[in-house]
Formats: structure tokens, C-alpha cells, sequence
């Protein structure tokens, strides 16, 4: 009599923790809009319940199915989250999930060996509460990882990269640019008489007017190109697999963009003069550094020659050795 309860039990713990596996996913996969995919790991979960079943009245058999669940339904619960969460984060929380399930196992194992019986039918309920728990924190987790990483990388004011962000990405494209032969361009923008425009309308309105530049930027630029703020009304973009020819008229876009802004409520338009120079690939050995500083220099001729312009460096380096070319 006393077997037929225990195996009762014992059955029960484990149909409940499989219902409650099963309950969990199906919110999750629709709360996430992935009805399909919760779906068929409902129905695997569920025919492999079924087919368990059975077995659990059989006293040689019990013990393994009861191992079999406990580790089983949370490990398909994880690899569930892995697929939805997608990515290194929802791999790592299966792993997570995977690796306290079979500590879990184990122990209960070893508890069961030593005459603990109520050890086994217990593994599935707290497997399947851990990986909720994985479930509930994973969203939180990654969430304040991507908060902080905005935070790191963007300017609070314009969305722009900010200018650490906007190196690294340059010093990549510089080195890609190294190998595959192609051009790439640095380009330097500088609001024209900006500190009369605040002098004028006041530092809020000053604000609004860089973000809106900078919005023009944005959306002036190819989705390849990069596109940040060096500091005060300076900004920098960059174009990538662009020579002369392309960078020119593309920085001419943006130039237009700024000017045809018109702030609202504002008389005043706001203009841009920028200085761009081509890094020239395969021919060229170049730093960041001294890319920036040769687009400054355009720049300075932009401005020299009276706004609302752009300039390319004087001498752009030779296309290839031995072929020197001056504008
Ligand atoms: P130029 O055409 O020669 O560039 O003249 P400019 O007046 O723009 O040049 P200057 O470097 O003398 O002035 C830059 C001004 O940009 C000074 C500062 O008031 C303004 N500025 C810099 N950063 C910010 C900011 O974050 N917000 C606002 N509102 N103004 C800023
Ligand atoms: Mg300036
Ligand atoms: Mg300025």
C-alpha cells in the first residue's frame, strides 16, 4: 500500500511540474510572439510526459524516468528561452540552466542512494522553477546590458556615436580598408558662427539646433557610414569604401541637409563647412590621428574660404606609389 501512494506521489510531482513547464512556455512563446515555436515544444514536452508516463508505476523503471523528467523538461524549457532570447545571452542561460539541472540530478541521485526517497520526484518542480527564474531575469539582464552600452558609446544630446565609440568603429574601417583596397573618408564638420547663434537665442535653443543637425546627419549618410559628435558644434563622419569622388558629393548631401534646415521659431539658418580626406587603401599608411587632423586642416580651408562650403585636403596622397596628385 505504502508503494502504490509513493508511486501516486511520485507521478503527480511530476505531471505538475510538466504542466507547470508547459504552462510557463506557452505564456512565454506568446508574451514573446512566438506562438509556433511554443507551440511544438508544448507538444514535444507534452508526448514525451505521456510516454513517461506510464513507466512510472514500474519499480525498476521509476527512479531513471523521474531523472529522466527532472533533467529532461528543464533542459528543453532552456533550450526553448535559448531560441527566443537568440544569441550568446540565451545560449549562456541554457548552459546556466543546463549545468544547475544536472548538479540538481546528481544530488538527487545521491540522496535517492542513501534512502531519501521523496529526492527524485522533486528534481523536475525545481528545475523547472530555476529555468522561470533564468526566464524572469534574462529580459532584466539584458535590458540594463544594453542601457548601459547606449550609455557608453552614444552622445546623451544628439544620439550620435560619441567620439570613443567613433574611433574604435574608424580604426576598424581604417584597418579594413588597409587590406581590401578601398578608400575610406574622414570627414570634419564645424557649425558656422554657432557661439553668435547661442549669443543670440540662448544655449536650450543652441541645443535643440545641434540635435537637429545632427538628425540631418543621420539621415543624409548611407546606413553604412558612421556618423558622430568630436565635441561642442563638431562633428565626424565617416565614409566608408568612398574615394574623393564619392565622399565629395556626399558630404556636399549633408552640407545642403544642415543648411536647408531652418530651425523652427528661429530667423537664423544654421550652416555647416566641413573638411573630409581620403585615406586611399592599399597605397597609403595612415593613423587615425593624422586623417583627422588632415580633414581639420580642410576643414580650416572651409571655413577660411568663407562657410557654409566643404574642402578636400590640399594634397591627397598619391593613388598609387609614385603617382602624386594635387587639387
Ligand atoms: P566658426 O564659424 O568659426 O566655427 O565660429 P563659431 O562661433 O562656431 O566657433 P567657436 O568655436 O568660437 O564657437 C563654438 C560655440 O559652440 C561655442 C559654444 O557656445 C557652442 N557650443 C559648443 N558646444 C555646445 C553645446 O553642447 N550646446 C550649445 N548650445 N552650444 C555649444
Ligand atoms: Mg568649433
Ligand atoms: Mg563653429
Amino acid at each position: 500500500m505504502w508503494i502504490a501512494w509513493a508511486q501516486l506521489a511520485s507521478l503527480l510531482f511530476s505531471l505538475t511540474a510538466a504542466s507547470f513547464g508547459i504552462l510557463a512556455i506557452t505564456l512565454l512563446g506568446i508574451a514573446r510572439g512566438r506562438r509556433g515555436l511554443a507551440l511544438y515544444t508544448v507538444l514535444a514536452l507534452g508526448v514525451a510526459t505521456l510516454l513517461a508516463a506510464p513507466l512510472l508505476f514500474d519499480d525498476n523503471l521509476r527512479p531513471r524516468v523521474e531523472t529522466a523528467l527532472g533533467a529532461g523538461l528543464p533542459l528543453v524549457a532552456g533550450a526553448f528561452l535559448a531560441v527566443l532570447a537568440r544569441g550568446a545571452r540565451g545560449t549562456r542561460a541554457f548552459l546556466f540552466a543546463a549545468f544547475s539541472v544536472l548538479v540538481l540530478s546528481g544530488a538527487a541521485e545521491l540522496a535517492a542512494r542513501r534512502g531519501v526517497f521523496v529526492a527524485r520526484p522533486v528534481v523536475p518542480p525545481l528545475g523547472v522553477g530555476f529555468v522561470l527564474f533564468t526566464a524572469l531575469l534574462l529580459p532584466r539582464v539584458a535590458e540594463q546590458e544594453r542601457r548601459l552600452f547606449t550609455r557608453a558609446t552614444t552622445d546623451p544630446l544628439t544620439g550620435l556615436l560619441n567620439r570613443a565609440a567613433f574611433e574604435e568603429r574608424a580604426r576598424a574601417e581604417l584597418v579594413r580598408a588597409g587590406r581590401t583596397g578601398r578608400g575610406l573618408a574622414i570627414a570634419m564638420l564645424d557649425l558656422d558662427h554657432f557661439k553668435s547663434f547661442n549669443d543670440r537665442y540662448g544655449h536650450p535653443a543652441g541645443d535643440a539646433a545641434l540635435t537637429a543637425v545632427a538628425r540631418a546627419i543621420a539621415r543624409t549618410v548611407r546606413g553604412i557610414d558612421a556618423a558622430g559628435r568630436y565635441g561642442g558644434e563638431e562633428f565626424i563622419v565617416l565614409f566608408v569604401e568612398a574615394d574623393v569622388d564619392a565622399a565629395l558629393p556626399a558630404l556636399e548631401r549633408v552640407r545642403a541637409a544642415v543648411a536647408g534646415l531652418g530651425p523652427p521659431r528661429i530667423a537664423r539658418t544654421i550652416t555647416v563647412s566641413a573638411g573630409v580626406a581620403v585615406h586611399q587603401g592599399l597605397f597609403e599608411k595612415t593613423s587615425f590621428a593624422s586623417l583627422v587632423a588632415r580633414a581639420d586642416a580642410a576643414l580650416y580651408a572651409a571655413k577660411k574660404a568663407g562657410r557654409n562650403r566643404v574642402a578636400v585636403e590640399e594634397t591627397p596622397p598619391p593613388k598609387a606609389p609614385g603617382d602624386v596628385r594635387y587639387r
